[in-house]
């Protein structure tokens, strides 16, 4: 032991005097600091149609003997630089939807789009934070001090702050309409692709035209991302642009204004709703609907007016992308069995939401959605972030340019092969040789992720100097 030195920055050090270092450190510079990155072993052989070999890569060679990839994952709680990138990807996806870029056509700028936000109904009064002019205001204060039926005061004088644990919770959890809450949360999905399917015939009522003319003439294009709020319902946000027929290439009509879409989004909102069987055999469907509170918001280029900005959309939808439903109090992975969710270090809230997934997962009603699989995310089981065909480049493609980039960099594809030009044929084999970081590596992976961190900060810096 040496004085003053801690024990992990000693296996810092010491895995740093190892011969394969540099190589490694260039690897998990390569996953951008994965914290859970992936070893493999394999080799990857390139070859041309008269098989004369151009590239071939083993493992084998390498001084480390494996190849790390990063995890991949999405969420900020279980991998913060796979988030982080992910988190930079949907950012920039949002954002070339909103002011062009990669693929998409300057002029899109031109086109009507709103940031709208899509929240659930209220299944019973919870704690919540309230804010007037910079001061945060009694819960629900209520003159009458009225209770529920179970003798719990339905009043609540406490100025919740921000990280109060008590946000979000039922003020009486035996009145709260948990059934209702999870059967909302497990087919919000269904109640966002029934609005998209809607939003057509609404502008299409709106410009007094037929579908089919409609469709001749506009197509509207989303990108949604789904945000768990402390009661642990889903909101989704969403960007909803118009474009011609033919998608971003293509202007609108001329008729087709911001404010007429955002009266279509509000009337085809309302109009939404879905019958879904009763828990209770002998009552009748429940009918599920979005919250009667629907902001719609123009999003320009730039900050000011009465809308918001384009950078700040985008950020603001990059951001919840990377969050999952821990967000409200859960835990992010899968629950096995029933038994284990007395002891899961979850909010009252969140138990009984788990509890009740649970229990409607084995009624035969809702067979279609897994609620058990989901009940972990409170019975959403959709997609974070969605977009349509349409809207803008893809996540996959943002993912391709950057691993070929860094693979390139990290010296592992030694030949460059332009797909254009000929037929190459590439014959891989990986076996997985273990996950996560070892003994000492904590520290470099952390300082990998924090120069990627600077870089991407100074970046995003540089773009947000570069406005009009
Ligand atoms: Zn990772
Ligand atoms: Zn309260
Ligand atoms: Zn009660």
């Amino acid at each position: 032991m040496i004085d003053g030195i801690s024990p992990e920055t000693l296996a810092a050090l010491e895995r740093a005097a190892l011969p394969d270092f540099p190589r490694w450190q260039q690897m998990i510079t390569a996953t951008g600091g994965c914290a859970h990155p992936i070893r493999l072993v394999g080799r990857r052989l390139t070859f041309t149609n008269s098989l004369d070999v151009i590239d071939s890569y083993r493992t084998a060679d390498e001084p480390t003997g494996y190849l790390l990839t990063a995890c991949g994952n999405r969420r900020a709680s279980r991998c913060p630089a796979c988030s982080a990138t992910y988190r930079d990807d949907t950012y920039h996806l949002i954002l070339s939807g909103l002011r062009g870029g990669k693929g998409v056509p300057d002029d899109i700028t031109a086109h009507p789009r709103v940031f709208a936000t899509f929240t659930a109904p209220s299944f019973g009064p919870v704690h919540r934070r309230r804010e007037a002019g910079g001061k945060t205001l009694p819960c629900r204060p209520r003159r009458d001090h009225p209770l529920c039926p179970h003798g719990r005061p339905l009043w609540c004088r406490v100025p919740h702050s921000a990280d109060d644990s008590q946000v979000g919770q039922p003020l009486c959890g035996d009145c709260y309409d948990y059934f209702g809450a999870v059967l909302w949360n497990a087919h919000a999905g269904l109640l966002w692709r029934t609005f998209t399917r809607t939003l057509p015939v609404a502008l299409a009522g709106l410009a007094g035209l037929s579908r089919a003319a409609l469709r001749a003439c506009l197509r509207p294009s989303f990108a949604k991302v789904a945000e768990y709020q402390a009661r642990g319902l889903v909101h989704f946000h969403a960007v909803i642009r118009l474009d011609g027929p033919d998608g971003p290439t293509s202007p609108p009509p001329a008729w087709a204004t911001t404010g007429l879409l955002a009266d279509a989004i509000r009337i085809a909102a309302g109009a939404v709703q879905l019958p879904i069987d009763d828990p209770n055999p002998d009552d009748p469907p429940r009918l599920l609907r979005w919250g009667g509170q629907l902001d719609v918001a123009p999003v320009h280029l730039g900050a000011g007016l009465d809308g918001v900005s384009d950078q700040r959309v985008a950020s603001y939808v990059a951001k919840y992308a990377t969050k999952g439903a821990e967000a409200s109090g859960t835990v992010d992975r899968p629950i096995r069995t029933l038994r284990d969710v007395a002891y899961l270090d979850v909010t009252e809230h969140a138990r009984r939401m788990i509890y009740t997934c649970f229990l409607l997962g084995d009624l035969a009603a809702y067979r279609a959605v897994p609620l058990r699989r989901w009940a972990h995310m409170l019975g959403y089981g959709g997609h974070f972030s969605t977009k349509s065909r349409h809207y803008s480049t893809t996540l996959a493609s943002l993912r391709h340019a950057r691993a070929a980039y860094r693979a390139e960099q990290s010296g592992h594809r030694r030949t460059t092969h332009d797909p254009d030009s000929g037929t190459y044929i590439t014959v891989q084999e990986w076996r997985f040789a273990g996950s996560g970081l070892r003994r000492g590596e904590a520290h470099w992976a952390e300082i990998a992720r924090e120069r990627i961190a600077t870089a991407r900060h100074i970046q995003r810096e540089r773009l947000k100097n570069n406005r009009p």
